[in-house]
């Protein structure tokens, strides 16, 4: 260890990791409010993690956001793990405390729900059941955001049936799994419609649940959000529900660790949103 002072350090790790919009999110957010840190993206394999997350406080690193494929495997390294990430089996969030300790939380749920309550302020989540298509990592997070902020129900379907079947035992008895075929069905009366899959995503295939059972007024958010406006957003809105798209989810979802890092609160606006799009 030195004992001078040093630039705060933070960054990314997963492989790959160039696809990553963080760095350009943080590296505005430094930017903006002229804090001398930077913010690194490193592709770090499976098998050295155990010594990357040795080194890296030593080298001056107070933290990291951490994505596929090492959300769940960090959750063994660190020291403290919050009860939302050993609820949700993830985290993309790292604290690296002063008395050495490795701090791990996962913020996607909260960044989920800010980035509806900034974009539909008039959302109720508790006025009707949520609809959740897709049981991946993501999911967990979006269920147990919902629940926390009153959804009576979780209608979850899933192409592959039995990762939805886990979320009933691992959420309890608000989730009702329906069967992909239909998962249409699942929304009549919904208040809170959520794809979480990756159907709908620039290279991937499209979503195809149809979407005319969908409530007027419903509120439809997609976690997808290249393209920014998917056909799942564009059929919901044709349907008459209100929507938000997925960017802001990622904005919101980084903001508590720049500020554990670095010291202070980032505004989520319109300009965040621009910085990250024109990177
Ligand atoms: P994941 O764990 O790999 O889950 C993928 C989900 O998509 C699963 O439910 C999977 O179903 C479903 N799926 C994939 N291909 C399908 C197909 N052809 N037909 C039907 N279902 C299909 O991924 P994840 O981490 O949950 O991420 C999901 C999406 O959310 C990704 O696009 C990711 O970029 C996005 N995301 C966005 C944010 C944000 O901040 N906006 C945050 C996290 C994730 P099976 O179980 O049957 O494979």
């Amino acid at each position: 260890m030195t004992d001078h002072p040093r630039l705060p350090l933070a960054g990314v790790i997963g492989s790959p990791i160039a696809h990553s919009r963080s760095p350009a999110l943080h590296g505005y957010w430094l930017r903006r409010y002229g804090i001398k840190g930077h913010y690194i993206p490193m592709d770090i394999a499976q098998a050295d993690l155990p010594e990357a997350l040795r080194l890296l406080p030593r080298m001056g690193f107070v933290g990291l956001n951490v994505t596929i494929p090492h959300k769940e495997t960090i959750l063994g390294l660190a020291d403290i793990v919050t009860d939302r990430a050993a609820l949700i089996g993830a985290a993309n969030t790292l604290i690296f405390r002063k008395d050495g300790r490795i701090h791990a939380d996962n913020t996607d749920g909260a960044g989920f729900i800010a980035n509806l309550r900034q974009n539909a302020p008039q959302w109720n989540p508790a006025a009707g059941p949520a609809v959740v298509f897709g049981a991946g990592g993501a999911a967990r997070a979006v269920v147990a955001a919902l629940i926390e902020v009153g959804a009576p129900e979780i209608r979850i379907a899933n192409r592959t049936r039995p990762r939805a079947e886990v979320f009933r035992s691992d959420f309890g008895a608000k989730v009702m799994v329906h069967d992909w075929i239909q998962a249409g069905n699942m929304l009549e009366g919904a208040a809170t419609v959520v794809n979480t899959t990756s159907l709908g995503m620039t290279g991937k295939p499209e979503f195809r649940v149809p979407l005319d059972a969908m409530e007027p007024g419903a509120l439809a958010t997609d976690l997808v959000y290249t393209p920014l406006k998917t056909q799942f957003l564009i059929e919901a809105e044709a349907a008459g529900a209100t929507v938000v798209d997925g960017l802001g989810m990622l904005l919101h979802q980084a903001a508590p660790g720049f500020e554990r890092w670095f010291g202070h609160r980032p505004e989520v606006d319109e300009a965040t949103r621009q910085a990250v799009l024109s990177a």
